[in-house]
């Protein structure tokens, strides 16, 4: 068969990967977000240069490369490949799509990473052959999708599905986006991260495992080094994630509230926890969801593609996409 590229734009990280039309993923390539205080120009030059390295590395192995499709942490508008907004990064009205396509000298797609996420899931992963699908993200921040029908639902704007901006609490933690008290800043693969460095300076006997976790350096904390340590049954690590599952939970009820889906994927780095974060997100659901005892709760699951969802999505939105428009180069 023939192969997409597929990258995923994250707070921390640009992950790029060779993808079949299997959604099975040959090769990968990581490099670090530049901060969100560098121009927008140099994000750009590094997914460039990690789409070049993925193509180079096809022609050798004497693959066609169809299609190159970009999921972007952020808001996108995907008709005109343009990131309107995006709280963790540097862009402001960016014709992403336009200027990776210049420097690249083919078409490219641009979508919002959470979409893309959705999209894989939705065809190869937890979501397959669910009419009502909403999935989530958990990352630097919290992504949203909703799918109906296999459709992405994109809002008037193609803005629908900022779930993690909702406000939770009012005049609660800031946002980088600018509000307060939004989801986000209670669930998301950042908070774990946070949380472990307040635990760690606090100190005490509590903060024993994740002080020898971070190797005495609590900056260089990340969601999956608390996941790793609760997994090796550190109590601190798994109350961290008990309390961020319980925001998840809360959260959720609004959103399904809202959406009724059948069920909720729930993807991005804080997944790779699994039932330490699903179980107490899902008994928090329960217990909140408006008209508990009189209606179906929905199954959440963790996305079967882990966190390479996003990468793997954007990859298959491109190839189809290329497919729509044969007649172009
Ligand atoms: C952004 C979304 C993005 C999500 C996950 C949020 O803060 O607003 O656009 O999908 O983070 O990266
Ligand atoms: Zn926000």
């Amino acid at each position: 068969g023939t192969l997409a590229v597929g990258v995923d734009v994250g707070g921390t990280h640009v992950k790029g990967g060779l993808v079949d039309d299997g959604g099975a993923i040959l090769a990968t390539r990581v490099r670090p977000t530049p901060g969100r205080t560098t121009p927008a120009v140099e994000v750009e030059g590094v997914i460039a240069g990690l789409v070049a390295d993925l193509l180079g590395l096809a022609a050798t192995r004497g693959a066609e490369v169809v299609a190159v499709g970009v999921g972007a942490a952020g808001f996108v508008d995907a008709r005109r490949g343009t990131v309107v907004f995006a709280p963790h990064l540097a862009w402001r009205d960016e014709p992403l799509q336009r200027r990776l396509a210049g420097r690249l000298g083919r078409p490219v797609l641009v979508d919002n990473d959470a979409h893309a996420a959705a999209w894989a899931e939705h065809r190869f992963g937890a979501g397959r052959g669910e009419s009502h699908l909403v999935v989530l993200t958990l990352g630097t921040g919290i992504g949203g999708a909703i799918l109906v029908d296999g459709r992405l639902q994109r809002g008037r704007h193609g803005l629908a599905g900022e779930f993690g901006h909702q406000q939770l609490v009012p005049d609660g933690r800031r946002c980088p986006c600018g509000n307060r008290g939004c989801w986000e800043q209670y669930a998301s693969a950042g908070v774990l991260a946070r949380t472990a460095r307040e635990v760690v300076l606090a100190g005490g006997e509590h903060a024993a495992g994740l002080t020898r976790a971070c190797g005495g350096d609590p900056d260089a904390f990340r969601g999956e080094h608390v996941t790793q340590a609760a997994q090796e049954g550190d109590p601190a690590a798994r109350e961290i994630l008990a309390d961020v599952g319980r925001w998840l939970g809360t959260g959720l009820a609004g959103v399904v509230a809202a959406l009724d889906p059948g069920t909720v994927v729930v993807g991005g780095g804080a997944s790779l926890a699994g039932e330490l974060l699903l179980g107490p997100a899902r008994e928090t659901l329960a217990r909140r969801l408006v008209g508990r005892g009189h209606r179906p709760i929905p199954t959440v699951v963790a996305a079967a593609l882990g966190a390479s969802a996003g990468l793997v999505g954007a990859a298959d939105l491109a190839r189809t996409a290329a497919h729509d428009r044969p007649g172009e180069p």
